[in-house]
Formats: structure tokens, C-alpha cells, sequence
């Protein structure tokens, strides 16, 4: 039977209302509070391929699409196919499973680093876990990040952290000890430099390096040439052990994430999001011999009451299936995001409007600057009210982006050439609304 609330008869705004009182901040994860936009968050009530709807009955084009995981657009139905014939057979038995070994062996032959990997819940636990093993493996205790760079809310990279924890402007939360913040070195995006000066001041004490090879987290920004490269070398100099974190990259910019389009190994690579097809799924995998220090193999702990589930290993199975089947999904992907791209920033030259517009594939931010953005402190020189005014008039014209400016779009294959259109026609006449004010 189907019980109806009062809550089914509420607007985003009285929905809004309630929860503020019940969780903190109405939200249960802070950047989709529109505290960096403004106004009342959505409340979404379904989803299908390309199109949002919330409990006000208003249907939006997707842009962000759950920040990525619905790569194929929504309730794609190899995935929700794959979801209905799971749950026949119980939803979690805190044991082994066929599809645990049929998925571990699909993501090692996808992901060309990985030769082992283990299943977790989310991006957040694959990071704490994958620098855990990284210090049991090395014997040390520093850890190198770049700022701006998010790896989940772990304490160790809450640290000069992108996404929300900047959006929100804490990006150094009470609550991390200064003894975790002490072994969190770091150093601005795109400086080698700055790398090699970390290095040399900490001899023989840097367990591992994590980035985003390409930066979703302070809006999107590319590694410039030969960036990758130069840190793979500096870390296999070092005995650093290098961590991509491709839960935004990971099956998105290549079936193999940026490690397969850009041509550079890391020694383990966290992944999330589109490995769950939209469950709360993640993983980190790497080198056998560092992926063997992993109890019970070996003696770094790491363990999950609902780790490999059932139902949300039928839901990635089926996604990775379908795009390493599906080689044209990529072609199709990075077309979309190279119109989307040019189209943005051909709307705004013809303004007047010198912004920058940074992509890669279906990766994409339009930041409200016109200084080359390369870096956190580039991306700062983005202007933050204006961006506001920008992703509520793109709401009013129907096109749902993510509500900060730090942040990147994801687009998805369900995005029609029509809808393309409408996009970038939708993004010309908002630029114009707010030019000005
Ligand atoms: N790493 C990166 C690069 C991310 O973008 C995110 C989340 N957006 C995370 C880790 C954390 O993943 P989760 O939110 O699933 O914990």
C-alpha cells in the first residue's frame, strides 16, 4: 500500500522550511543548499533521461546529473532493469557475491592502473582508505595535495579543500585536529615547482600524492601539458605513491578515466559515482603489491558492513557493461561537451563578455571571469554574485547547473542536438540578463 503524507502536498519552499528544522541546514550534503546562489533549493520528486522534475511540477534540462553518475541521463534502463531483477533476491547479505568478482574483473580491465581494487560506498571512503594504504605501504605519514582539490570529507583533506567545503567558506573545518592538518602538505594546481619544494623540505616522509588529474572541484581545470607527466616522474623518484582520484574522471573522460586519455599511470586510483550507475558505490584499486597491504591480504584495515551490495553492484555492473560496450557513448560525450563549450563561450564574446570557458569532454565550467583559469587562485577571480544572478536565470529558462560556481557540469548522452540548442540559447539570454546589473 502507498501512503500519501502531507509532505507529498508541499512546494520546494515549504519542503525547505520543514527540513531546516529537522536537518542541518534542510540539506544532507551542503552545496545543494543554494547557499552560493541564493534562493530555495529544488526538491526534486523524478527523474528521466535528460529532464529534472521537482515537487512543483517544473521540468528542467539536466546539467549536473547527481554531479555525474547518470552519465547515460536518467533511470537509463539497462541500469533500472538490472536494479528490478536484483532485488528479487534480497538486498544485502554481508557475504561474498558472483557479482562482486564479475565487477571487480570489469573495472580492472576497463581502468588500465588497476590490478586490483576493492569496493566501498562512496568517493569519501575510497579516498580515507586509499591513502591509508598508501602510509601502511610506504611506512610514512605525509600526505600532498593541490588546493582546491576535494577527495571527499575524510579530515586529512579537508585542507585547503574544493567543492563545497569552499563554496561554504570553511575550507579548513573545526573539527579536523592540527595534528592530521600537520601531514596534509600542499600546493597550488599546475605547480610542479611548488611539488619539488614540498618534496625536497620533507625528505623521505611523503607516503602519497592525490589530485584530480583533471579538476572538477574548483570548477573544472585542466592539467596543463606535461603536468601529469612531471608528477608521475617526481613520484616515482621520490617512492611517492601517486593517487588519482577519479571519481569525476573515472568511465566519464574515457571507458579508463583520464589515466587511459591522457596516457599517464597512477599507482592507485579512487573512483565513485558513475561506478554505482547512481547507488552509493565507490572503489579504490591499484598495483598488486600495494593493493595486497589491504586486510585480510594484508595489515592496512578497510572493511564495509554494506560494501559490494547486491543491489548497487547489479546497478554499476550493468552501467560499465554498457559503456565498455559502448565505445561511441565517449565520442558522442565529448562532442556534446565541445558544442556546450563553444557555444558558451561564443555567446559571451558576442556580448562583449571575455569569460572563460574551460572543458574536456562532457566536463565543463563557465567561470565568471575573463582570466585564464588554471588554478584556485585563478578561479577565485571569478565574480561570485554575478554567478548567482547567472544560475537563477538559467533556472528560469529551464537549464539546471550546479548551484556554485566552483564546481563542474556533467553532461549526459541523453542531451538531444535540440536540447543542446536550447542550452546554449537559454545561456546567451541569461549572460545577457545579468551583464549589466
Ligand atoms: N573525490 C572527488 C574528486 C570528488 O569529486 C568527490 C565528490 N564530488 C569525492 C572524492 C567524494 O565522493 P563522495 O561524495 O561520493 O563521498
Amino acid at each position: 500500500a502507498f501512503t500519501f503524507s502531507l509532505f507529498h502536498f508541499m512546494t520546494s519552499e515549504q519542503l525547505f522550511e520543514k527540513a531546516k528544522t529537522l536537518i542541518p541546514g534542510g540539506v544532507n550534503s551542503p552545496v545543494r543548499a543554494f547557499r552560493a546562489v541564493g534562493g530555495t533549493p529544488l526538491f526534486i520528486k523524478s527523474a528521466k533521461g535528460a529532464y529534472l522534475t521537482d515537487e512543483d511540477d517544473r521540468q528542467y534540462i539536466e546539467l549536473i546529473n547527481s554531479w555525474g553518475p547518470m552519465i547515460l541521463g536518467h533511470a537509463f534502463e539497462p541500469v533500472e532493469r538490472a536494479v528490478r531483477d536484483a532485488i528479487q533476491y534480497s538486498f544485502s547479505f554481508g557475504a561474498p557475491t558472483r557479482k562482486e568478482v564479475e565487477m571487480a574483473e570489469l573495472i580492472v580491465s576497463m581502468v588500465p592502473s588497476v590490478e586490483k581494487v576493492r569496493m566501498v560506498n562512496s568517493g569519501t571512503e575510497a579516498t580515507m582508505a586509499a591513502i591509508r594504504v598508501a602510509r601502511g605501504f610506504t611506512g610514512r605519514d605525509k600526505i600532498i595535495k593541490f588546493e582546491g582539490c576535494y577527495h571527499g570529507h575524510g579530515d586529512s583533506f579537508l585542507i585547503a579543500a574544493g567543492s563545497g567545503a569552499m563554496t561554504m567558506g570553511t575550507p579548513d573545518s573545526p573539527g579536523v585536529t592540527k595534528a592530521t592538518a600537520h601531514d596534509t602538505l600542499t600546493a597550488p594546481y599546475n605547480n610542479l615547482a611548488a611539488v619539488e619544494t614540498l618534496i625536497d623540505a620533507n625528505p623521505n616522509q611523503i607516503a602519497c600524492l592525490i589530485l584530480e588529474p583533471v579538476v572538477g572541484n574548483m570548477g573544472c581545470v585542466l592539467p596543463d601539458p606535461g603536468f601529469l607527466q612531471g608528477i608521475r616522474d617526481l613520484c616515482t623518484k621520490h617512492g611517492i605513491v601517486l593517487i588519482f582520484d577519479e571519481v569525476m574522471t573515472g568511465f566519464r573522460l574515457a571507458k579508463g578515466g583520464a589515466q587511459e586519455r591522457f596516457g599517464i599511470l597512477p599507482d592507485l586510483t579512487t573512483m565513485g559515482k558513475i561506478i554505482g550507475g547512481g547507488m552509493p558505490v565507490g572503489a579504490y584499486g591499484g598495483r598488486t603489491d600495494i593493493m595486497n597491504m589491504v586486510s585480510p591480504a594484508g595489515p592496512v584495515y578497510q572493511a564495509g558492513t554494506l560494501s559490494g551490495n547486491p543491489i548497487a553492484m547489479s546497478a554499476g555492473l550493468a552501467m560499465l557493461t554498457y559503456l565498455n560496450e559502448h565505445p561511441e557513448v565517449y565520442e558522442r560525450l565529448d562532442t556534446i561537451g565541445k558544442r556546450l563549450g563553444d557555444g558558451f563561450r561564443d555567446s559571451a564574446a558576442k556580448l562583449g563578455l571575455n569569460y572563460t570557458v574551460n572543458q574536456i569532454g562532457s566536463m565543463f565550467t563557465l567561470f565568471i571571469t575573463d582570466k585564464p583559469v588554471t588554478d584556485l587562485t585563478s578561479a577565485k577571480t571569478s565574480d561570485i554574485p554575478r554567478f548567482g544572478r547567472y544560475f537563477h536565470a538559467m533556472l528560469e529558462r529551464g537549464v539546471y547547473l550546479a548551484p556554485a560556481q566552483y564546481e563542474s557540469l556533467f553532461v549526459s548522452t541523453a542531451l538531444t542536438d535540440d536540447l543542446i540548442e536550447q542550452v546554449i540559447a537559454a545561456n546567451e539570454e541569461s549572460l545577457k540578463a545579468v551583464m549589466k546589473d
